[in-house]
């Protein structure tokens, strides 16, 4: 028998982690033909939550589902990992500052990282979703110097597919007539979703609405999507972020032609190396590799640049506070 793939979740008891253990146990992760066992990192107050949502698991007797481990011990929670996904993060406070925010977290992600580089599987691969997700991965990486810095990634998958889901309502297309979609960047305000390379029944999707619409309402409304489902809900988007997660692990480990991941930049397009920002990306053998040869006009240039300066911003102030 196949030995099972083993999947850590931290922040298991949180919102994201309520929708996304059960589609993992299912076999949405990976394939509805892959054992998996699931490690469930937690903070010492919420173990207790995690073992409950864990006792829900065991209800459902999932065919595929060989474990379940919970601890509060990084250590533990990622020896022999073969899929990290890092969902528990220190969320922004009113009244906190940037810097408040980036230490806070600089202290979950670097033990984090740490424990990844001794103790997990060498086949990890680490999916960062807790924000600010691109510098959370960065920090991760940066402990973890033993692991292939492209084993470290953060999620722009959500922004990817609410690009797609504007644009198939504007255009009255199903999705899947949309092609070649990207999300370039920070998963923050100022990432860029460029429609310029995208296409819809073979023609340029920026091609097909107007610039007005493309630039006052397409753009914002994606990079603000998360704040208007704050708004309507009262709680922050969790199944839709649970959802793009096993988008991207599964096209990462199965393989895509093209979709949008925050990955360590090797220079292409003018990102800074080894900065963890959004490309279009596929997955071949396993690997991201970056869309390389499309051309940059100058409207996309000024936004990419300005969300890579954002990343800048953030690297340097990690550095500043020693975090990296
Ligand atoms: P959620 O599960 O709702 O969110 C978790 C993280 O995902 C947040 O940082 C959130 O960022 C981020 N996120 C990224 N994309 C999205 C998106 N599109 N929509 C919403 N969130 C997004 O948070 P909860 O507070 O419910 O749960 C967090 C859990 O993590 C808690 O149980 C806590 O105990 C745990 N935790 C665990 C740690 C560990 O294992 N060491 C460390 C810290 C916390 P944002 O806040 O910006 O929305």
């Amino acid at each position: 028998a196949q030995t099972p793939v083993k999947v850590t979740v931290t922040g298991a008891a949180g919102q994201i982690g309520y929708a996304l253990l059960f589609r993992i146990a299912s076999g949405q992760l990976l394939g509805a033909d892959v054992p998996v066992t699931l490690s469930l990192l937690e903070i010492p107050q919420a173990v207790k939550a995690a073992e409950g949502t864990a006792m829900e698991l065991d209800d459902c007797a999932f065919p595929l589902l060989r474990g379940i481990e919970i601890t509060d011990d990084p250590n533990v929670a990622f020896n022999g990992a073969n899929v990290a996904l890092l969902v528990g993060a220190m969320p922004r406070k009113a009244g906190m500052e940037r810097g408040d925010l980036l230490e806070a977290n600089g202290g979950i992600f670097g033990p984090q990282g740490k424990a990844i580089n001794d103790h997990a599987a060498d086949d990890i691969r680490v999916l960062v979703v807790g924000n600010p997700a691109n510098t959370n991965a960065l920090i991760a990486q940066q402990h973890a110097p033993d692991v292939p810095a492209e084993r470290f990634t953060a999620m722009t998958r959500l922004d990817h597919n609410r690009a797609l889901s504007q644009l198939g309502a504007k255009l009255q297309v199903p999705v899947t007539e949309i092609k070649k979609m990207t999300i370039w960047g920070n998963h923050s305000a100022t990432q860029y979703p460029d429609l310029f390379h995208t296409e819809v029944g073979g023609k340029i999707a920026a091609e097909l609405v107007d610039e007005a619409w493309l630039r006052d309402t397409f753009i914002p409304t994606v990079a603000k999507r998360g704040a208007a489902i704050i708004e309507a809900r009262g709680a922050s988007s969790a199944a839709s972020a649970a959802n793009a997660a096993i988008d991207h692990v599964y096209d990462w480990v199965n393989g895509t032609e093209w979709t949008s991941a925050a990955i360590p930049s090797d220079g292409s397009y003018g990102v800074p190396e080894g900065l963890i920002s959004s490309f279009p990306v596929a997955s071949r053998n396993g690997k991201w590799e970056i869309i390389q040869g499309l051309e940059i006009d100058a409207f996309s240039r000024e936004r990419i640049d300005a969300s890579v300066r954002e990343l800048e911003e953030e690297r340097e102030a990690v550095r500043q506070l020693g975090l990296i």
